[in-house]
């Protein structure tokens, strides 16, 4: 493993000695992967303690994701961390192609062109772009941001053991993995971002559902120098293999130099363990010749379709993969993890405050599981268009037929791949449907909430409630998202009225932070569609209206309901072991 591919963390830097017992925060987050980083950051960033244990040193055996998607991107922005994720090491002129082949020195079946980090722009619907970033670029980022934030601490190799929750706080026992010694923390919330083998989940009894188990693949990283000198295709990020039996393989620039990742896709029925020399065959056979490659590291893995049926319990929340496992194909697994973490971290920020109730926790799920299924759903169908490509026997056979064949193949990857290329309304188009907390303006048909659902690609910019707040450029040179973040935002796109005041009063009267941005913007009035238009801290749309509510009881049920302040009960008192054994 070479320093590059290990992203290491500074060990133990906010305590020599380890986690004492006398700590305390007021949220345990446990597990420091993509997800546990940006929700520790998050919270601390909107004024919080935490703290955060990670049972691992903070390296990365291999790099898993590399895709930072765009809405990841605007989180990044509002953290002020897009120039880090802009500076790391992968190559910001190499393509992002994706191609489709035989074997790289054989038949090119078709080619989607993509540009460069450095060639992408913007799109018009938000003020970033999606990233390539690998894990072993983008967690150094995320600690960086979480270690700079003054409220929290991190501990490497410090391991949750097993926690006990009461009505009032949850009790955990950690180990220091270099010590062997246990301390008991408490604190009023745990979050578990521990993974998709979550022994939080486990112990709270929490199932998964969903298709299940779709393939074993075996991932391995090469170095290779020279790799795209070896073949005469143009340069691409991901080469697709097709063989008679259908796609077996991809290989992608892991860092747009001189590391690279294939995949053995596998399937469900054998799980297999590869040798190193049978995983250098199969790179030979990819690039149809054999060559000189380093491996750096093998990781089996189970590619899953699978969805928690509850995101928590009590004072323990799930969150990232510890409540939902896709398959990669859509770049979506921690996207929507980080999605989830800035949903919990505003509400667990508004209860620990005091202005929220139990009703904002409860929201978590009710917003967020339906999320992860739609992610969940769309990354099969892709793997499904990967796999089922129309019969290949044929596809390295010289000749009309052979040409044929792979005239069909080529096109339909091209066409059915599409959607996971440009899969714009899965980033931006996550709307809030069903939930407790907003207050919605209109009736909507199941059959329209489907549609909009189901189609990953065209994202439609709307105020509507639930939906996240559209980015326009104001005259300022900033986005309306520059202006979202820790508090309510209130954008005013008309003069204020008797009953907008009584909103603005009792926001302040309850402690509610609210700011009131006025914007005198012919665009973004058009797109805002509505006068006024309350937005909440994770940026998305709560309430919306061409006035405030009809009365003083009709303003009163706003804040309450935006703010969960509904009554809740606790739940009983439960004690649970992660290593299995409940007591
Ligand atoms: C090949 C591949 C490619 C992918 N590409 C993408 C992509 O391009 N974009 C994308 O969005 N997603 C992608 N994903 C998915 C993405 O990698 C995961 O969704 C993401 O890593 C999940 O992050 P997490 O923080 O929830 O969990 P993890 O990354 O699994 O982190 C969990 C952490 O918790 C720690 N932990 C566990 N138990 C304890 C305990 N008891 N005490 C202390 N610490 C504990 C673990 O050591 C670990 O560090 C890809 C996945 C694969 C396999």
């Amino acid at each position: 493993m070479t320093d590059e591919h290990r992203a290491k963390s500074a060990n133990g830097e906010h305590s020599p000695q380890g986690l004492q017992s006398s700590q305390s925060a007021e949220v345990l987050v446990v597990g420091a992967g993509p997800v546990g980083l940006a929700l520790a950051g998050d919270l601390a960033w909107r004024g919080h303690s935490v703290i955060l244990l990670e049972k691992s040193d903070g390296s990365i055996f291999q790099p898993k994701m590399d895709l930072v998607g765009i809405r990841t991107m605007e989180f990044c922005r509002k953290w002020g961390i897009v120039a880090d994720v802009e500076a790391t090491a992968y190559d910001r002129e190499y393509p992002q192609d994706n191609v489709y082949l035989t074997t790289l020195k054989g038949h090119e079946l078709g080619r989607q062109p993509m540009p460069s980090m450095n060639a992408e722009l913007a799109p018009p619907e938000s003020p970033q772009k999606r990233e390539r970033c690998p894990q072993n670029f983008f967690d150094p980022v995320l600690q960086k941001f979480a270690r700079s934030q003054a409220g929290l601490v991190t501990y490497y190799q410090t391991e949750l053991i097993e926690f006990v929750q009461s009505s009032d706080a949850v009790s955990s026992t950690v180990k220091d993995m270099k010590t062997g010694e246990m301390r008991t923390v408490v604190t009023p919330y745990l979050v578990a971002c521990d993974g998709g083998k979550s022994a939080v989940r486990e112990s709270l009894g929490i199932a998964m559902k969903g298709r299940g188990l779709l393939t074993y693949t075996t991932n391995v990283i090469f170095k290779c120098a020279n790799f795209n000198a070896l073949h005469d295709k143009a340069p691409g990020y991901r080469y697709m293999f097709v063989g008679p039996t259908g796609t077996w393989a991809t290989i992608v620039a892991i860092n747009g130099r001189d590391h690279w990742r294939m995949s053995i896709i596998g399937n469900a029925q054998e799980k297999t363990n590869y040798t190193h020399d049978e995983l250098k065959a199969l790179a030979h056979r990819a690039l149809g010749a054999p060559f000189e490659m380093e491996i750096l590291s093998v990781l089996p893995w189970q590619r899953a379709e699978l969805v928690a049926e509850s995101y928590g319990q009590g004072r323990v929340f799930l969150c990232g993969d510890a409540c939902h496992l896709t398959s990669p194909t859509g770049g979506l697994g921690m996207n929507t993890g980080i999605g989830d973490a800035v949903d919990l971290s505003w509400k667990l920020g508004a209860v620990l405050s005091g202005y929220a109730g139990p009703a904002l926790l409860n929201s978590y799920f009710v917003e967020r599981q339906p999320i992860a299924k739609r992610i969940t759903q769309f990354s099969t169908g892709n793997l499904e268009t990967l796999k089922k490509v129309p019969s290949s026997a044929k596809i390295e056979e010289e000749g009309p037929e052979g040409d044929r064949v792979r005239l069909a193949v080529g096109e339909a990857l091209c066409e059915g791949l599409k959607r996971e290329w440009f899969s714009l309304n899965m980033h931006l188009g996550n709307r809030y449907t069903n939930s407790p907390i907003n207050v919605y303006d209109e009736v909507e048909s199941a059959e329209d909430q489907a549609i909009e659902f189901n189609d990953a690609v065209h994202y439609r910019p709307s105020s509507r409630v639930g939906a996240r707040a559209p980015h326009v450029w104001l005259s300022d040179n900033t986005s309306t998202l520059d202006w979202l973040g820790r508090d309510f935002v209130l954008f005013c796109f008309a003069s204020s009225t008797p009953r907008i005041e009584d909103v603005v009063r009792t926001a302040k009267h309850w402690k509610i932070p609210l700011q009131v941005r006025e914007i005198h913007h012919a665009g973004a009035k058009a797109l805002y569609e509505k006068a006024f238009v309350l937005i909440r801290p994770d940026g998305h749309v709560a309430w919306r209206g061409d006035d405030g509510p009809s009365s003083e009881q009709a303003v009163q049920d706003l804040w309450l309901t935006v703010c969960g302040r509904t009554h809740v009960k606790e739940s009983a008192s439960n004690r649970s072991s992660i290593s299995g054994v409940h007591s």
